[in-house]
């Protein structure tokens, strides 16, 4: 009799509603998101421990190992720091030298490779952008060989999509064109025309996510300097309002005149400053090991089953730092183990289902997003599967459950033929999908999906979306303002674990789509990314 119940118990267990598949969802977050993980930084004992429970839940899901060793693919990466006291910047004019304050002045970064001295022309780029197909030119008949580029980080006023203006206009396709054109180094000017940030307000749309924690953190880059965004760039230096005022004098030109000028969307002049910048470092570099986690579900079609979808989130978060109402670790619970846990829950659903997807699936925790998109930047260009077999990537980074799903927000949605599959998926779990909200967030380019779009996948992310003027639009500016890259983002956080599970059935969705279609996700004519499309031969 006792087996009967225990049958029943198990059945029962086994037909429970979604209640337990959106429990089930958050206890993977309740594990990675505890104070005894730390944050997750990368190169922490934390974060090793998330790993290591990843990788254990890919093993009893019945997941094939994926990495290069075992579930892990090994990731190097080189923390820098500069040593405070033996790293200075000074303007040199007439055998004059103005010393630069650190920040009141100037800010150098450890992503600048200079470990000793130099002393260099500068030259006033205007925004520093050269995007042909905009006819915008910054560039034009300027010499940059052996001088550092200075330029505002405001958004540039040419006609372009807002992707497009995203991809020409962040860090590592900035610096490559700046770098072609001889530039040995940068010196960004702030948006003089930045207005307290709304809707549709002037945003930078270069400027770099808000650090947090803001106390002095190691700089991490890829141990490999060929996949280094900023290689070759000496000095990165990042000045204020105060300082600008003193690289400008002497100039003719005038920050508040600049700032007047981006403020009506005008071009900017290009000019020589008058002197050398003089920059001493002590650059102090170490390696630190990381590893992205990384399951295979088979395919079942003999020809298809060489092919794979990527389902990736990020498995790091930012670690310790300055505390906030007495609170210091940075948990990240939804800034990603929210992602994290709705990649394994997507993959036991699988494999429970026992569906046989015709594509190979690829559940993939990746590290160091925090730090620039380091792992996924780093399996774009070492994937542990065929490089040309990998036909999409949805990524699930921060998709905010915090209100019931009516509808998901798709970044790419326009760019590719994932649009149709993803509409299609909701549709199937009563759901709507939109455009993104947020255009001038630039998300698209965002996250990990960003290193597969470079490399001509096709790719996805989502948010769970609002209407303007809802009540869902106020929770999530709410969020995004007083949880985002805090303390709070923990498990004390209203979260409606319901609706995470109605989103993962969506996404599950995708996947299978995406996996049995008899041809390949590709790139809308339109899209400005198809681009980076290569040539596959099937
Ligand atoms: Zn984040």
């Amino acid at each position: 009799m006792r087996h009967r119940y225990l049958l029943l118990a198990i059945l029962a267990l086994a037909l429970q509603p979604s209640a337990s598949d959106g429990q089930r969802w958050w206890t993977h977050i309740e594990f990675l998101a505890d104070d005894s993980l730390q944050g997750r930084n990368v190169g922490t004992p934390g974060f090793e421990k998330a790993a290591g429970y990843v990788e254990q839940q890919f093993k009893e899901i019945g997941l094939k190992p994926g990495g290069t060793s075992g579930y892990r693919q090994a990731v190097k990466l080189e923390s820098r720091v500069l040593v405070p006291e033996e790293s200075t910047v000074a303007l040199v004019r007439d055998g004059q030298s103005e010393p630069l304050e650190p920040r009141e002045d100037a800010t150098l970064s450890a992503r600048g490779e200079l470990n000793g001295s130099i002393d260099a022309p500068m030259v006033f780029v205007g925004y520093g952008l050269s995007v042909p197909e905009a006819r915008w030119d910054d560039l034009a008949g300027l010499d940059l060989h052996g001088k550092i580029a200075v330029y505002v980080t405001a958004p540039v006023p040419a006609e372009m999509p807002d992707n497009v203006r995203s991809h020409v206009s962040s860090t590592g396709e900035r610096w490559a064109v700046l770098r072609k054109a001889g530039a040995i180094g940068i010196a960004t000017l702030p948006n003089g025309a930045a207005q307290p940030s709304g809707r549709g307000g002037a945003q930078a749309s270069a400027a770099p996510r808000p650090a947090a924690p803001p106390s002095p953190q190691p700089t991490i880059v890829l141990a490999d300097r060929e996949l280094q965004e900023q290689a070759g760039q000496q000095v990165s230096l990042s000045v204020t309002r105060r300082g600008a005022d003193k690289l400008l004098a002497g100039s003719g030109h005038s920050f508040d005149e600049i700032a007047a000028l981006i403020r009506d969307k005008k071009p900017l002049p290009h000019f020589a400053l008058t002197g050398t910048l003089r920059v001493h470092a002590t650059l102090k570099r170490e390696p630190l090991d990381s590893e992205n986690v990384i399951g295979i579900y088979e395919g079942s079609d003999p020809k298809l089953k060489s092919e794979y979808v990527v389902m990736s989130a990020h498995l790091d978060h930012v670690g310790v730092g300055r505390p906030q109402n007495g609170d210091a670790i940075y948990n990240g619970a939804m800034d990603d183990a929210s992602g994290v846990a709705s990649v394994i829950e997507i993959a036991r659903h699988l494999k429970a289902s026992g569906a046989a997807p015709r594509r190979s699936i690829v559940f993939m925790t990746v590290t160091a997003e925090e730090k620039g998109e380091l792992g996924s930047k780093y399996f774009a260009a070492h994937p542990t599967v065929p490089a040309g077999k990998i036909v999409a990537d949805i990524n699930l980074d921060m998709f905010l459950p915090l209100y019931p799903l009516k509808v998901i927000e798709v970044q790419g949605l326009t760019e590719s033929s994932l649009g149709d599959a993803v509409r299609a998926a909701a549709k199937e779990q009563g759901v709507d999908v939109q455009t993104d909200r947020e255009p001038e967030q630039n998300r698209f380019i965002r996250s990990d999906q960003y290193s597969f779009i470079r490399a001509g996948i096709p790719s996805l992310a989502f948010k769970f979306g609002y209407e303007f003027g809802s009540p869902e639009e106020k929770i999530r500016r709410d969020w995004v303002r007083d949880v985002y890259h805090k303390p709070n983002d923990d498990l004390n956080q209203k979260v409606d674990v319901d609706a995470a599970a109605t989103f993962d059935r969506v996404i599950g969705g995708l996947l299978r789509r995406v996996a049995d279609d008899p041809g390949r996700p590709a790139w809308n004519d339109t899209s400005f990314f198809k681009r980076f499309a290569k040539n596959h031969t099937h």
